[in-house]
């Protein structure tokens, strides 16, 4: 089976540290099918991208960009992206990296 863990799974405030895998990917992925798994891979990669995150400028894939009424974001605690001020979505490691938001 494919698997983009790294073996040091961390569950950050919703996202792994290490894969970066949302939670829901990571207790759906043995149900996903190789297709799904190799796209969600892709996505992760960034190999398969919709932008460039405004932080690092890597490519980044938003759900919603690419037609979906969700996204892998909205999964996550919420973080402070006060400091950004591109409408963009970041990648995924930036996005795990930023502190959560104060409530
Ligand atoms: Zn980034």
């Amino acid at each position: 089976m494919k698997t983009p863990c790294v073996a040091k799974c961390k569950n950050h405030e919703g996202i792994c540290s290490g894969c970066f895998r949302t939670m829901t990917e990571i207790t759906g992925w043995r149900l996903m099918n190789d297709e799904k798994q190799t796209k969600t891979i892709d996505e992760i990669k960034g190999k398969r991208s919709t932008h460039t995150c405004s932080s690092c400028g890597k490519p980044a894939y938003c759900d919603i960009s690419a037609g979906k009424s969700s996204c892998w974001c909205f999964e996550l605690a919420k973080r402070d992206t006060s400091g950004i001020e591109s409408p963009d979505c970041l990648c995924r490691e930036c996005l795990t990296k930023l502190p959560l938001r104060e409530v």
